[in-house]
């Protein structure tokens, strides 16, 4: 008797009512629209909704979707002016200003706020503050920011806000959404080459689904996906976001203090306050290859090595979820003390032991 099997369809009524714990958990007003597939579809919709030749684009890449998105909006025929920032860092709202200072034309900024492959985070209060001012459309990637880290869409006038629920959630994969401002959907609904009739559509939920009352849904939804995406709303809400916020803070700072105390490893992202609390990123020293050293750890642990060209140099601990914990830290940390000769497991211990009270006090 599995209890995935025979279930009754998920109702309309169900659906919507769990975009309306999205949308609390986004704190907007505006649309949620839960897309059935990976943050990347609601990511490609967003820009394929927004972009088109004759717009000018402003993509900030401060980690690998960067990349991505700028090949979207250049597939779109949009003009795109890439900001790359060294991922090491955060994108600065003065940066962006001073793009848009001498790009009058932009009306599109994608960002990316929390990068879980890199382990840098952005600042998207200030950056979204000139964005608003210079009128262009924000389009923020909170995949790995949600729940891990304040996201307050509305308040700081993000348009278009995409979420996945396997990060900081600790939810499903394969189900995900966006927030859609009035203004982004003026934008998208003016655009003629805007997707219709197409899965990569906004549009068409809007007419089929949020316009029509929300009360007959116009495909058979992702039940397994959807009824695990409640039950981790209901789990956030029941743990309290801030408590969950505050859980991923902690597990950056006790990873960064451990690792620190521990020696031969550098946190990758140099500033604190520029680490994002979804994943530490960590530096090795030149001849000691970080895939090398991922390969000699429990794979039951939460460490891999940075992607593509970064997995000579980067480690990356992903703290996310139930892996947000003290004890998975302090395993983490025990692991790459027994890999690493010379090094103290026993300081590093209590370091991330401190990190972790004074980051939970601090909350
Ligand atoms: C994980 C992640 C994604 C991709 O999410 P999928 O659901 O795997 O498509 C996109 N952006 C960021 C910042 C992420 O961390």
């Amino acid at each position: 008797m599995s209890p995935f099997l025979d279930l009754p369809p998920l109702s309309a009524a169900q659906f919507a009512a769990i975009e309306d714990k999205v949308a609390a958990l986004l704190h907007t007003t505006a649309d949620v629209i839960i897309t059935q597939g990976e943050a990347l579809l609601p990511l490609e919709a967003a820009i394929r909704g927004a972009a088109h030749p004759g717009s000018t684009a402003l993509n900030i890449v401060t980690g690998p979707y960067g990349q991505t998105f700028g090949n979207w909006l250049r597939g779109c025929g949009a003009e795109v002016v890439d900001l790359v920032v060294p991922f090491d860092g955060a994108a600065g709202a003065e940066q962006v200003a001073r793009v848009l200072a001498v790009e009058p034309g932009i009306d599109f900024v994608s960002l990316v706020h929390a990068e879980a492959a890199t382990g840098n985070t952005n600042p998207v209060a200030e950056i979204a503050a000139v964005v608003r001012e210079h009128g262009a459309l924000l389009m923020l990637d909170a995949v790995a920011s949600v729940a891990a880290e304040p996201l307050l869409t509305d308040e700081w006038g993000v348009d278009l806000c995409v979420i996945g629920g396997q990060k900081a959630m600790g939810g499903p994969a394969g189900v995900s959404a966006v927030s859609v401002s009035d203004r982004a959907w003026e934008r998208i609904a003016a655009n003629p080459a805007a997707p219709r009739r197409s899965y990569l559509s906004l549009l068409d939920w809007k007419e089929r689904w949020t316009d029509a009352g929300r009360t007959a849904l116009p495909h058979a939804p992702a039940q397994l996906e959807m009824l695990a995406l409640d039950a981790c709303l209901d789990r956030i809400a029941a743990d309290t976001l801030d408590a969950t916020i505050a859980r991923h803070r902690a597990a950056a700072a006790a990873t960064r203090a451990g690792v620190r105390a521990l020696g031969t490893l550098t946190p990758y992202v140099h500033r604190d306050e520029h680490a994002a609390p979804v994943a530490t990123t960590l530096r090795t020293p030149s001849g000691l290859h970080a895939a090398e050293l991922a390969g000699r750890l429990d794979p039951a642990l939460p460490v891999q090595a940075g992607g593509g060209p970064l997995a000579a140099e980067m480690l990356r601990v992903n703290h996310y979820g139930t892996a947000a914990a003290l004890d998975t830290v302090q395993s983490v940390l025990t692991a790459l003390a027994a890999a690493l000769p010379g090094t103290d497991a026993d300081r590093a211990a209590e370091a991330a032991a401190a990190a972790w009270s004074a980051a939970v006090a601090t909350s």
